[in-house]
């Protein structure tokens, strides 16, 4: 009882010293609330567009970007790289926000259970930087977001891959084509890992699905080793611009 009420008021005091926050919008919420209720309201629309998404890239149907080169199963992502996600994953990725890692997860997992995109699977793994790119932000979003993953599935997480060289940053590269060869060759298996890759069913995950071709790329190493199949997870999906 004691200990209830010392728990309760340290969490009011932390409250006060670290507002909570919707994790979406940044606006300042009363404890325990993690998304307000605009952005619950965004989360709730793609999910009640559901039956209008394309199965496997996860897209809006009239914004299906499946390719016939696509190696993974299929994609899952709770949001629309747009708005407020697009400003929150910024935060996350560029600003140090690694607390947002959490309620990505969280939002990930429901979006996965939907499409009961967790059965079958076997492991949890995360698209890598390299050593120098992750040194220089100080932390791998995809590898925060798979960790609180773990902790909302209960799947176990390996470190199955590694990657060697740089590709140049993929915003940069606005063709399509030249995209795709980016990334070639790019990942590698991490040594002490191979053993788990072979005839394992893996969830990939990483923070946003652009084209495909990073995850593709990922994918296509984890297969290539006997992965069984790569379903693909990420925070949100960036809707296809409307050809010109
Ligand atoms: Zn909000
Ligand atoms: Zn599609």
């Amino acid at each position: 009882m004691i200990n209830a009420r010392f728990a309760a008021a340290a969490n009011r005091i932390a409250a006060l010293i670290y507002p909570h926050r919707c994790f979406l919008c940044d606006t300042v919420l009363p404890y325990p609330q993690t998304v307000c209720e605009t952005c619950a309201k965004t989360l709730l629309r793609f999910r009640e567009m559901r039956g209008a998404l394309c199965d496997v890239c996860g897209m809006p149907l009239k914004t299906c970007c499946c390719r016939p080169n696509r190696l993974y199963e299929k994609a899952v992502f709770p949001l629309l790289y747009d708005g407020e996600a697009k400003r929150a994953v910024y935060r996350f990725k560029f600003r140090g926000r690694k607390d947002l890692a959490k309620p990505f997860a969280h939002a990930v997992a429901n979006a996965l259970r939907e499409r009961d995109a967790l059965d079958g699977i076997d492991l949890i793994a995360f698209v890598p930087m390299t050593k120098a790119a992750a040194r220089k932000r100080g932390y791998n979003q995809a590898r925060l977001l798979c960790e609180a993953l773990r902790e909302e599935t209960g799947l176990p997480m390996e470190p199955l891959l590694t990657k060697q060289r740089a590709n140049r940053t993929q915003h940069d590269l606005t063709d399509r084509l030249f995209r795709s060869g980016n990334v070639l060759g790019v990942y590698e298996p991490d040594e002490g890992c191979r053993s788990q890759i072979e005839g394992r069913r893996i969830l990939l995950v990483d923070d946003i699905l652009t084209t495909g071709a990073t995850l593709n790329e990922a994918a296509k190493t984890l297969l290539i080793f006997g992965a069984k199949s790569v379903t693909v997870a990420v925070i949100a999906g960036v809707p296809r611009k409307k050809k010109k």
